[in-house]
């Protein structure tokens, strides 16, 4: 699979894991006023698709969690990678 923010391509947990480490900040993490929870937003970068979660755990308790939540983020973005964007 090839990494949609960059050139690196491989098997899809080696993408994951690149995603993970190299792109961390492509998922963004706040506190959504309207909802008043903590979210975490993904957007697929080859068509603008976007995914909003929110999340269980308050604010405070973040910190290592932030990893946590991207490796989550972004086995919904592989799996949006491979049904919409397979063989792009
Ligand atoms: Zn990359
Ligand atoms: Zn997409």
């Amino acid at each position: 699979m090839n990494c949609p923010h960059c050139k690196f391509s491989g098997p899809r947990m080696d993408l994951h894991a690149h995603l993970v480490n190299a792109h961390g900040e492509a998922i963004k993490i706040y506190v959504d006023k309207q909802l008043g929870k903590l979210v975490y937003e993904m957007t697929c970068p080859l068509c603008s698709d976007s995914v909003k979660q929110p999340l269980k755990k308050s604010a405070a308790v973040l910190g290592e969690y932030h990893r946590e939540i991207r490796m989550v983020a972004f086995d919904l973005l592989l799996y949006h990678l491979q049904e919409k964007h397979e063989g792009d």
